[in-house]
């Protein structure tokens, strides 16, 4: 029996099997699609992402990969005027190593996270979709569109907006559309288009049509209402911006919704990414909010298979599905006001999980059980990031015996006058964090 089954190797599905791969627990991750998704769709990537990704291990390639969002060109006919831009363009600093938005292409944050899942001894079955679901007690039986019937101890569901792992527990996407609006969202090599501006044409047919240069490639990607090509993608875009268009490279269609489950697990099936919420593109927070769907669970995942009980699994939903309501309510309201408005809003930096039932016991010196431990530089000049990149949880061991116990996704656990050994089922590193 395989110990974990993911449907869907989306940046939800391979998160999460890179962090139980980490934890030397058996995946099988099988996807419906023939390859990998060739498009740029969700190139923001946020950073509390980029700080994930760092403890991966993987977040100089993502960073090797990425622009800072540009400044924004307004187009009105022949005039074009300067405008903000949707990202920030800030400092790092010891705290915050990664404090800007940055801009790398879907396909690309895919590819660097396929990579590191090869890497870490996994594969991708394409041509594999999930069809079918039963559960009982002791495990899942899922069937494949081939027929193959795979029997695990859990099923996690990243299968994406129409996810069918959702569908066969019975789970239902409540909300709505947002406007009755199809958008199309492509990737073009366009002639004769200043790469330094994130261009926008604010009436075009339908709406506004936009388009972003998208870095390390020769490739901008538009997002405009479909109305736009009612006598053909490129015919479309020369009557709107005047500009030509030389290839596509990609394209696909979307509506802007807001929706969400209201539970993320029935019994051994759970749901992480797209699966479980959807959001629209305004604040760039679908893809993020799917990457640490999977890394709060991995490690609760692994717990539960090493330990044969699936109790923490419960955490999940309840730190997890707030997050995901407080997103959808943000990205509404950023998309109804067409608000430029970001950085801490949407950084996903604030995020905690103080109200989990995993977050014991009282705050100390300003820190609560549940807060994200910010990266430092420690007196020894070791930095913080670098000794919290392991499977468990790390404890901060300080002169006043406040030791602050770090879970294994780098928030507070705990903050005690005691040393503890273990947790999560693996032992606990001691740091001291005085000297
Ligand atoms: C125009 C646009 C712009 C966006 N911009 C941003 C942004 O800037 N930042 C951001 O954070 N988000 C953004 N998003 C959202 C982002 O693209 C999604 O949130 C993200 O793709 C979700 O990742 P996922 O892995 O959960 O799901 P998906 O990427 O949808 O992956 C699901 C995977 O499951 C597979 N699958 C489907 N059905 C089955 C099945 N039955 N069995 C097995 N496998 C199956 C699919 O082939 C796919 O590989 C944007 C979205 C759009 C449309």
């Amino acid at each position: 029996m395989t110990q974990v089954l993911i449907a869907g190797a989306g940046a939800t599905g391979m998160t999460l099997a890179i962090e139980l791969l980490r934890r030397n627990i058996a995946v099988r991750l099988v996807d419906s699609a023939s390859g990998p998704f060739p498009g740029s769709r969700g190139k923001g990537v946020q950073p509390r992402s980029l700080e994930i990704f760092d403890l991966i291990g993987i977040a100089d390639q993502m960073v090797a990969a990425s622009s800072l969002y540009p400044f924004m060109k307004v187009h009105f006919g022949p005039f074009g005027f300067k405008t903000g831009s949707l990202g920030t363009h800030h400092p790092s600093s010891e705290a915050r190593p990664y404090p800007n938005m940055l801009m790398i292409p879907q396909w690309r944050t895919e590819e660097i996270l396929r990579a590191h899942l090869i890497k870490l001894g996994g594969r991708i079955e394409y041509d594999a979709g999930l069809a079918a679901v039963e559960q009982s007690g002791e495990g899942v039986t899922a069937t494949l569109t081939s027929g193959e019937g795979i029997k695990a101890e859990y099923l996690i569901g990243c299968d994406g907006g129409r996810s069918a792992t959702r569908k066969a527990v019975g789970l239902e996407l409540g909300g709505r559309t947002l406007d009755g609006k199809t958008m199309i969202v492509a990737d073009l090599e366009i002639e004769n288009l200043d790469r330094t501006y994130w261009h926008v044409w604010p009436r075009t047919r339908g709406g506004p049509s936009s388009l972003c240069p998208l870095p390390n490639t020769d490739l901008f990607q538009l997002q405009s209402p479909e109305a736009i090509a009612e006598n053909g993608l490129e015919k479309g875009i020369l009557r709107a911006t005047g500009k030509r268009v030389r290839r596509v490279a990609w394209q696909s269609r979307f509506h802007h919704q807001i929706r969400m489950v209201d539970r993320y697990r029935v019994g051994r099936v759970l749901l992480a990414g797209d699966a479980a919420h959807i959001h629209p593109p305004s604040g760039a927070q679908g893809l993020n909010t799917g990457i640490q769907d999977a890394w709060n669970l991995g490690w609760k995942l692994a717990w539960a298979v090493r330990a044969g009980n699936g109790d923490v699994l419960d955490s999940y939903e309840q730190e997890r599905l707030p997050v995901a309501a407080a997103m959808l309510d943000l990205t509404k309201t950023l998309h109804v006001q067409a608000s430029r408005e970001r950085g801490d809003l949407t950084n996903q930096l604030a995020l905690n999980y103080r109200d989990s039932p995993l977050s014991k016991g009282e705050p100390s010196g300003g820190i609560f059980p549940g807060d994200r431990v910010a990266d430092r530089r420690l007196a020894d000049g070791r930095r913080l990031f670098d000794l919290l990149r392991h499977t468990g949880a790390t404890q901060l061991m300080r002169r006043d015996r406040r030791h602050v116990l770090v879970r294994p996704d780098g928030y507070v656990a705990q903050i005690t006058d005691t040393k503890v050994m273990e947790y999560a089922g693996e032992a606990v590193r001691h740091v001291d964090v005085d000297h």
